[in-house]
């Protein structure tokens, strides 16, 4: 029986040999494959930049010894709150945000409070 005729993910040539060969060669492999990563880091780069802007402004209060600062301070020195690396809800109902090695919610009186992260993964993904 002959099987369909497939074709080469980056070059669109006719595929000849084992049945489920994607690409020509090695040459195709890597250009589809370095494609799609340029693909990746075009849309991650600047989501990236936020979420390193994000952890210099907080990290540079908690290494200074200020774990207390307000909202407003923050967002002044281009902190977006739109971009975390995690959450999770505190016993009290406080929304905690995850930001590499920090962790960081809000108090009262427009005031966040900066800590070093200490989140288990939730439980959801089990151990
Ligand atoms: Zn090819």
């Amino acid at each position: 029986m002959k099987r369909n005729q497939t074709y080469c993910l980056q070059c669109g040539l006719p595929l000849v040999g084992r049945a489920d060969k994607k690409y020509c060669d090695d040459g195709c492999r890597n250009s589809y494959h370095n494609a799609r990563m340029m693909d990746a880091n075009k849309i991650c780069r600047p989501y990236h930049r936020s979420l390193k802007q994000n952890y210099g402004v907080l990290a540079e209060h908690f290494n200074s010894g200020q774990d207390l600062v307000s909202k407003d301070e923050l967002l002044m020195q281009g902190f977006n709150p739109k971009y975390a690396t995690g959450m999770d809800l505190l016993e009290d109902g406080t929304m905690c945000y995850g930001l590499y090695d920090l962790e960081y919610f809000e108090q009262s009186g427009r005031f966040i409070k900066i800590r070093k992260a200490d989140i288990p993964p939730p439980v959801i993904w089990g151990h």
